[in-house]
């Protein structure tokens, strides 16, 4: 099995499908589906009772326009909005005491246009001591200022998904990203971190395996690697097919496990699937009318793992045109998994 994402990959580039398990439990779980011919039986007695990792769509807007990203589609196809704070507090006390470990205060959005998120990161940190709180961010809008706010707030990690570094690449990929002051806000971030100012808070470098794109970044890595900025590196996913090209219709290859662990809520309180169902085909619940936990352990969901463990999506359902768990299957194993 390879431990990194290419041969002879440099240290600071690292696999974003292979991160670690949050839980015993998790790590217990993941290998069951990922390495067995699992029974739902035994998946059903190794499922948590409520979602180890939740992400959380504080606002739905964005300013890029990424090719990799359905925005460009979704934004005028689905409903946008931001979340109102009463559903975040209740959200965050019927969590509150369960066996959260990663919370994502991002979904399918630009989080830091949200000027509550500070406020919000503290909110979180005071409900759920233990979770790690992450973020993903474009970077058109982080400063040292924005992230000193939010590691004060009370947040572990921001990822900065950076598509090139190149400036004819960037604008291929990410047409308008203000790539030169991103670059030297990272600049700065990381020099803050080698005069051991910046705290706690962590920051990685998130980059999808688009042509040029690792090259591009590469002296940048190698200049921030002191500072302990890695890159992760993702392959370009189709978004349950709404990008890119579908899934050709066969058996899964193995299930994909993200319904199992993580719950995917967006600013009106509909519960998706999971963060790749941007044209929201697979809502499985309403905070405004359940519970997470009705929601999570509820018939809809359940019925859409049990499509994923027989290894057969319904026709029309998000997973049904997806590359998730090829990918996957790539990350575990190499080859294409179109095989199997
Ligand atoms: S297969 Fe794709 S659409 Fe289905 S749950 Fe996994 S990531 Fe989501």
């Amino acid at each position: 099995m390879a431990s990194s994402p290419r041969d002879s990959s440099p240290p600071w580039l690292q696999s974003a499908e292979r991160r670690a398990p949050v839980a015993a439990g998790e790590e217990r779980l993941l290998s069951l589906l990922d390495h067995g011919d699992p029974q739902p039986a035994e998946v059903e007695r190794l499922r948590p009772a409520f979602p180890w990792r939740l992400q959380i769509q504080t606002t739905s807007f964005c300013q890029a326009a990424c090719v990799t990203c359905p925005w460009p589609e979704t934004r005028s196809t689905q409903e946008q909005g931001r979340m109102e704070e009463g559903m975040f507090r209740t959200l965050l006390d019927q969590c509150r005491g369960r066996e959260i470990r990663r919370v994502g205060l991002y979904l399918q959005n630009e989080p830091l246009l949200d000027p509550r998120l500070p406020a919000w990161t503290a909110l979180a940190r005071e409900a759920l001591p233990e979770a790690v709180l992450h973020l993903y961010t474009n970077g058109w809008l982080l400063t040292p200022d924005s992230a000193a706010a939010l590691e004060e707030a009370g947040l572990d990690e921001i990822h900065v998904s950076l598509l090139a570094a190149d400036p004819v690449l960037v604008e291929r990929y990410a047409p308008g990203t203000p790539l030169p002051a991103i670059l030297h806000t990272l600049d700065l971030l990381a020099a803050e971190r080698r005069s051991e100012q910046g705290g706690r808070l962590r920051l990685r470098i998130a980059v999808l395996d688009l042509p040029g794109a690792v090259a591009s970044l590469a002296p940048w890595a190698e200049r921030w690697k002191d500072a302990g900025f890695a890159l992760d590196l993702a392959p370009v996913g189709n978004r349950a097919g709404a990008v890119g090209r579908p899934r050709p219709g066969r058996r899964l290859p193995v299930p994909c496990h993200l319904p199992f662990t993580k719950a995917c809520i967006l600013w009106n309180g509909q519960v998706l699937l999971c963060a790749s169902d941007w044209r929201r085909q697979g809502v499985v619940g309403d905070l405004r009318h359940q519970s997470l936990e009705e929601i999570w352990n509820g018939a809809v969901l359940q019925r859409y793992r049990g499509r994923l463990l027989a290894g057969h999506p319904e026709p029309g359902a998000p997973c049904f045109r997806c590359d998730h768990p090829l990918r996957r299957w790539q990350a575990l194993y190499g080859g294409s998994g179109l095989a199997v």
